[in-house]
């Protein structure tokens, strides 16, 4: 009889996919063995000519659900028999690597989760073939129990049974476990575990308490999310006066009841990644308006680990709430804690008691956060459930690099060939606890992908820790213009090695010239770009607080576009008074503590603080998003009105006269007309600039594709102008979806270049 050597790539570790090969051959007389090889798994395969057709047909289309074949290899071979199926053992051999992310606990684990006959009933750790951590517990590669932190638990002989048995929906399941043999919860230095453990922490929760949970990836902080108290007390005691704190919701009716979901949306909410999803709010909700104040949406998920879905429902006593505040366990900016020391030492004075467990967390995964544009996933943090699967580029190439990333929103990215892993969350780099995290993780993947990097790629600022520890490497460095390296991203995730017109508008980033970019259009394809054009630039007085007063930027706006009358006009909108004035004239004209800068980001500020909607922010992005809110408001209540020119400037490089248009607002704001509707005007005036230089750059060069990258393209807003816009006068328009537009997307641009333009040596 024929026999075959099948390789299967893509994600078939960690999903059930040896079992499901083995039960498929079985099921068809096919004969042979099946092997994970880490970076595919192998099968061969004997049997007549027309079976052996239909089985690689099924092995091919007919995967498990979580597994995703990306490539197939069948050849014949001679001088092999078998005389059964049999699934081997693994054996390590190089090439391309699918770490599989962490995957939600499924809806047959949650039935027995809840099942009072089930021998699981209340196990805190069930999961199965198709479910449970993956990523998070991985020391190496191929996927085994041995090489996971489920290896300090040896299975029972019910478990065991079930591990080695392809009948059973946990054949081959590496965390396999049950409440005799599992690991264990328990709230930290008091004598509480079990069942009495989660009783215990529900009850504190009822009372009002703050509690931290271990889940999957790290600990979250917790409380009741329609308990306004409990709410505010996370604020006092996280620092964190404004920004959103995401909420998860026992389950969908909940979510209905709380929230508009749109097509689409609840297939994200429910599916096996378990993101956050930003969703508007209903106002009959029962959430507390401290969860996210002055915020038309919030951040939603469902339970994904079984501790979670125990602390909504439990058989005891306590009548639980159905939505809880769930917020990353971290100091603001530090990596979440992954460990009970580590919790004890950062977020122990942040609440009241610590529900844990003994199941070592070797990689963290912060929950990924995604927003929704055009029916579509628009991702604002990707992290769990999606990292570190790689994007994958058509450009074939043999070159091992590691992309370090940005400095804020870090993730990094280390490029095989044509497959880009795009790590998990990191953090902001200004937290040394964040910069020694990265070079861990860093570590920790080069192992798992078994990736020896021979290039490293950074962002061109001096002073970012980022670049620091890219030199640590003692790899050669590529310095990558950061608004470039955001246009690199976009283009990766559309596969595109074309010529682009790249619009990066976003916070800021050290430009080739030494000043702050951040409003940027550039002509770029893999290899290099050109800065055909930018905003006005305008002088950003007081350093790293400029940053979040927006106020300072206004002052420069207003000081440039109404000359002598500046002071009297910031005065009458209330922006600063006349001292204030002086010294911010002062300092600016001597340069002192002044760089110049065309940051997008900061001229979103500016007008937030101009329209008096916001003068400066408690969080990055505060007063940019209030002023999009604050559009969206009038547009939703009327649909036209006119624009205020952003005029455009210049026949070689152009300039978007957004200082004159700040102007304007200033002035139509005076005048009487209001704050949502100028807030409008400013994003359909500001759209119409970038439109009309991306036209006139096009009638240049004739690049017809655009690509729209940069933190201020998660203003859906502005990308819904720019882009359709953009469609109606011929333009194929390139935005991201499963890569943030944000900083967290850098490293897959960096890696990409790196890819197009470096070689091992
Ligand atoms: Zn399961
Ligand atoms: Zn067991
Ligand atoms: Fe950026």
């Amino acid at each position: 009889m024929p026999c075959l050597i099948i390789r299967l790539y893509g994600i078939v570790q960690g999903v059930g996919f040896r079992p499901f090969v083995a039960r498929t051959a079985r099921s068809m007389g096919v004969l042979g063995t099946v092997a994970n090889k880490g970076s595919c798994v192998e099968i061969f395969a004997q049997g007549e000519k027309e079976v052996l057709d239909r089985f690689v047909y099924a092995v091919k289309n007919r995967a498990p659900e979580r597994a995703a074949v990306i490539s197939a290899d069948v050849r014949q071979v001679k001088d092999k028999s078998f005389d059964s199926f049999e699934i081997i053992q693994s054996e390590k051999e190089e090439g391309a690597i699918f770490v599989s992310p962490d995957i939600a606990t499924c809806d047959k684990c949650r039935r027995e989760l809840f099942d009072k006959n089930d021998r699981r009933y209340l196990h805190p750790f069930i999961n199965c073939t198709q479910c449970g951590p993956r990523l998070t517990i991985l020391e190496a590669m191929p996927y085994d129990r041995e090489r996971t932190t489920m290896k300090s638990f040896p299975m029972c002989p019910d478990c065991e049974y079930e591990y080695t048995h392809a009948h059973t929906r946990r054949y081959d399941a590496q965390p396999v476990c049950c409440n005799d043999c599992g690991p264990q919860v328990y709230i930290v230095h008091r004598e509480i575990k079990g069942g009495d453990a989660i009783t215990f922490a529900r009850k504190s929760i009822m009372e009002g308490k703050i509690i931290a949970v271990k889940g999957i990836g790290g600990f979250h902080l917790c409380c009741d999310a329609a308990n306004e108290q409990a709410v505010g007390r996370l604020r006092k005691l996280k620092n964190r006066p404004a920004k959103p704190f995401a909420v998860m919701m026992k389950d969908m009716d909940t979510v209905e009841r709380e929230c508009h979901v749109l097509e689409g949306q609840k297939e994200f909410l429910t599916g096996y990644q378990k993101p956050i999803l930003l969703l508007e709010k209903k106002e009959e909700g029962e959430l507390c308006p401290g969860v996210s104040p002055d915020n038309p949406t919030v951040g939603v998920m469902l339970p994904y680990a079984p501790v979670q879905m125990l602390l909504f429902d439990y058989p005891d006593e306590v009548k639980m709430t159905d939505c809880l505040v769930m917020t990353s366990g971290n100091v603001s900016g530090a990596p979440i804690c992954r460990n009970d020391e580590d919790a004890q030492k950062q977020i122990g004075s942040y609440c009241d008691l610590m529900l844990s467990h003994n199941r070592e967390i070797l990689i963290r995964a912060d929950d990924s956060v995604m927003d929704w544009f055009d029916g579509k996933p628009y991702m604002i943090r990707r992290s769990r459930g999606f990292a570190p699967l790689p994007v994958m580029v058509s450009k074939e190439k043999e070159v091992t690099s590691l992309a370090i990333g940005g400095e804020l929103k870090n993730t990094f990215c280390i490029g095989k060939n044509r497959l880009l892993y795009l790590s998990s969350y990191v953090g902001d780099m200004a937290d040394i606890r964040t910069v020694n995290a990265l070079k861990e993780s860093v570590g920790r993947m080069q192992e798992l992908l078994e990736a020896q990097p021979t290039i490293c790629v950074c962002d061109m600022h001096p002073k970012y820790n980022t670049v620091t520890v890219a030199q640590e490497t003692g790899l050669p460095l590529v310095r990558l213009q950061h608004h470039y390296a955001h246009i690199l991203s976009c283009m990766a995730e559309n596969d595109c090695d074309e010529k682009v017109i790249g619009v990066s508008f976003d916070g800021t980033g050290y430009g080739t010239d030494g000043t702050i970019w951040g409003g940027e259009i550039l002509v770029c394809d893999t290899h290099g770009f050109e800065r055909s054009a930018s905003i006005k630039p305008f002088k950003q007085v007081g350093g790293d607080a400029s940053s979040k007063e927006g106020w300072r930027i206004a002052v420069q706006l207003i000081r440039d576009s109404w000359g002598e009358k500046a002071q009297k006009v910031c005065s009458e909108l209330g922006i600063c008074d006349e001292k204030t004035f002086k010294l911010q004239s002062v300092m600016a004209d001597k340069g002192i503590n002044t760089v110049t800068s065309t940051s997008a980001g900061r001229l979103f500020d500016a007008v937030s603080a101009i329209l008096g909607i916001r003068r400066s922010s408690t969080f990055e992005g505060e007063s940019s998003m209030s002023l999009e809110f604050a559009a969206e408001r009038f547009e939703k209540q009327q649909a036209e009105c006119e624009k205020t020119a952003a005029r455009i400037n210049g026949s070689g490089f152009e300039t978007i006269d957004t200082t004159s248009l700040a102007g304007e607002i200033a002035r139509r704001f005076i005048d009487g007309e209001s704050a949502e509707k100028l807030a409008f005007v400013f994003h359909t005036s500001l759209a119409d600039g970038i439109v009309r230089c991306c036209e006139s750059i096009s009638r240049k060069t004739g690049v017809k594709k655009c690509a729209l990258s940069g933190g201020v393209f998660q203003n859906k807003l502005l990308l819904r102008l720019v882009k359709q816009q953009l469609r109606e006068l011929g333009f194929e328009v390139l935005i991201h979806s499963l890569v943030p537009a944000n900083d967290g997307g850098i490293a897959l641009g960096q890696a990409y270049y790196a890819l197009c333009n470096c070689n091992n040596e």
